[in-house]
């Protein structure tokens, strides 16, 4: 029996700044802003849930 098990479980994406093209990797669930390293561009807002992503989402990691 072949089953795909899809649990939503990826916590982290990586991402890349929309104003400079930094690529950085987030907590998908952050509970505080988080700016990107580079320019301080607000990738992420905290929504009490999963966070607001403002960015351009690159990959999903495990
Ligand atoms: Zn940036």
């Amino acid at each position: 029996m072949v089953r795909q098990h899809r649990e939503n479980r990826s916590a982290f994406c990586r991402v890349r700044c929309p104003d400079c093209e930094n690529e950085q990797v987030i907590f998908e669930k952050a509970s505080t802003v988080v700016d990107c390293a580079v320019c301080g561009h607000v990738l992420a807002e905290p929504t009490g849930g999963k966070a607001a992503i403002k960015a351009e989402i690159k990959a999903k990691l495990q």
